[in-house]
């Protein structure tokens, strides 16, 4: 199995890695998506069937408190996981099939900065997460 991205960080931070701390590190490291740690914990039973729901959810939090993987609340009440890249974006959420849409917009960003700076703040980080509904027009196809 090759070394993926998570699990160097993990080794770069001095984390002691079982396999099944590798096998955990390898499916949020492939995932593009915003797994859920049931998903996490399902995903990873097919890499490694005896792997416990309990060591992906001890794992995760793990990765988590070492800031290599973010974790998101998109107002279902379940803890999402990505992968913390470089590159910052927010979501959008489509509250009817759970969809999320990943984006970036400069002008948010500068809005972001000026509203903290009126404030006497300096921006560090910010979560965005914005909800909708599809629009549906009147011959009943999504715009
Ligand atoms: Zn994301």
């Amino acid at each position: 199995m090759p070394e993926n991205r998570i699990e160097h960080l993990c080794v770069e931070k001095g984390m002691k890695m079982t396999d099944q701390r590798r096998v955990i590190a390898r499916v949020l490291s492939s995932s593009d998506d915003h797994p859920d740690v049931e998903e996490v914990y399902l995903r990873a039973s097919k890499l490694d069937p005896k792997i416990s729901i309990a060591t992906v959810y001890r794992t995760v939090r793990l990765f988590e408190e070492a800031s290599i993987v973010e974790r998101h609340d998109f107002g279902d009440g379940r803890s999402r996981y990505e992968e913390a890249s470089g590159e910052h974006h927010d979501h959008l959420i489509d509250i009817q099939s759970g969809e999320v849409v990943e984006f970036q917009n400069q002008q948010i960003e500068a809005l972001q900065e000026k509203i903290a700076a009126k404030h006497g703040m300096k921006l560090i980080g910010h979560r965005l997460e914005l909800y909708g509904v599809p629009i549906v027009r009147a011959d009943g196809k999504k715009k």
